[in-house]
């Protein structure tokens, strides 16, 4: 019998984390991402699971980005009767996260097929809201740092990451043998979250390489934020920010909070958050103070520098508005979400501005704009862009390549084997080369869908 690790996602690519571990018969996912970005990957989403949904025990997840959680939803709705495993932190963002996610894919469904520009006819969601929220009860809340049994004789335990809420390395002990996920790690220096905790000693680890082939400048996101927004702010126009509801718009916000406060950026400049998840996920910082480094008073300025934007009409009604002003809204990579009609409405004009805010998965509309292409496709049109692209080099929730080594280095021991994991080919075998050659660990990009031994 062996401790094998079947990669159903997040290998060769940093969306659709799945990782089956199978011993005796049993089988542990850790992580149920969505495939998102280019479209071969997102049809993976669509393709039956190899390991058939009704033979896997249990889930565990690291956190609830929807490329590790956004999959549950489909799982339970193919048979999955187990509990899903994760930190108090991780089910009050998938409480958030997942219906809107089946919301949107309703929502894309019920357009391509009014509008008729789907090749499948009727076009269908992946999932629907409702699936989202009858999963939510298969939840079961974990304690930091506290072993549980997700299934009997296999022991789990969560460690904190620093990526976003809630967000956790995952310490597994099955057979004798200790296996780490990672997890997304998140910088030692973020501004909002704490640093990652150092990584218990395992025997295997998996390691994401989001960045593993860069390294952060180290200018920081207030700098960059106060140049882009007075610059948008003199030409009176309008700043769209496509934010990751959760973590990115947090850091916005904080960051945008500080600069008015030491009135770096005009006081007056209307700063709009368009985004229900992101509000209710700004709400949680007050619920989860142990977790990031803010201080009441900072999460109040953070949550009362923006004007709340709650319903759809709300949404639409700021495009009457003149600038200048900045809109954030959800998705980050404007794969979705209200974002699209800001950029259909203000991408046409010169004195508009676009700030990206963090990774632009390659094969997204946000990795499009950040690339120059001078028109984006949105709901089957072509849309000029005229107005000017900002790419943030500082607002990553992400470990760099040097950072991720040292995180590795803090393990006690060597590690006997490290699977390299969620990160594009080129950020993969870079990270896989530096643990070879700077800690002589044995390290392998897996393929998707492959198995090794755990
Ligand atoms: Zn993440």
């Amino acid at each position: 019998m062996t401790l094998n690790i079947r990669f159903l996602g997040g290998a060769s690519t940093v969306t659709g984390s799945k990782y089956c571990v199978e011993f005796d018969g049993k089988r542990l996912l850790v992580d149920c991402g969505l495939f998102q970005g280019y479209k071969q990957l997102r049809l993976r989403n669509w393709n039956p699971m190899p390991t058939p949904a009704d033979q896997i025990d249990a889930v565990v997840l690291t956190h609830a980005h929807l490329d590790h959680s956004g999959y549950v939803p489909l799982l339970v709705r193919q048979g999955f009767k187990g509990r899903v495993h994760a930190t108090s932190g991780t089910k009050d963002l998938c409480n958030i996260l997942l219906p809107d996610s089946g919301h949107i894919q309703e929502e894309d469904a019920f357009f391509a097929n009014k509008h008729g520009y789907s090749k499948h006819e009727p076009a269908l969601p992946l999932y629907t809201k409702r699936d989202a929220m009858d999963c939510i009860r298969q939840f079961h809340v974990e304690k930091w740092g506290q072993w549980f049994e997700p299934i009997p004789g296999w022991k789990a335990r969560f460690t904190a990451a620093g990526h976003i809420l809630g967000a956790s390395s995952l310490l597994l002990e099955v057979a004798g043998r200790r296996v780490l996920f990672s997890g997304d790690l998140g910088r030692p220096d973020d501004s909002l979250m704490n640093p990652p905790e150092p990584p218990p000693q395992a025997d295997t680890v998996l390691i994401e390489s989001t960045y593993g082939d860069r390294s952060h400048p180290t200018e920081n996101l207030d700098e960059e934020l106060s140049t882009a927004l007075k610059t948008v702010a003199a030409r009176g126009g309008v700043a769209v920010v496509p934010v990751f509801a959760v973590g990115r718009a947090q850091a916005v916000l904080h960051s945008i909070a500080q600069l008015k406060a030491k009135a770096e950026i005009p006081h007056s400049l209307p700063i709009f958050l368009d985004s229900p998840m992101a509000i209710h996920t700004t709400a949680l910082f007050g619920k989860h103070m142990e977790e990031h480094r803010l201080t009441a008073d900072q999460v109040q300025d953070m949550d009362h520098v923006a004007t709340m934007v709650e319903t759809p009409e709300q949404s639409k009604a700021l495009i009457k508005r003149h600038g200048p002003m900045v809109i954030l809204a959800a998705s980050g990579m404007a794969t979705g979400g209200r974002v699209l009609h800001h950029l259909a409405n203000y991408l046409g004009n010169h004195r508009n501005m676009v700030i990206l805010t963090g990774f632009q998965s390659p094969g997204t509309r946000g990795a499009t704009l950040a690339s120059g292409a001078p028109t984006i496709r949105m709901h089957g049109k072509d849309i000029e862009v005229r107005a000017e692209i900002v790419q943030l080099s500082s607002a990553s929730a992400h470990a760099d390549g040097n950072q991720l080594l040292d995180w590795l280095k803090r393990m006690p021991q060597p590690a006997s084997q490290v699977y390299v994991v969620h990160g594009e080919n080129q950020a993969a075998d870079t990270l896989r080369q530096r643990i070879e050659r700077e800690l002589q660990w044995r390290a392998v990009v897996p393929e998707h869908d492959s198995v090794w031994p755990a």
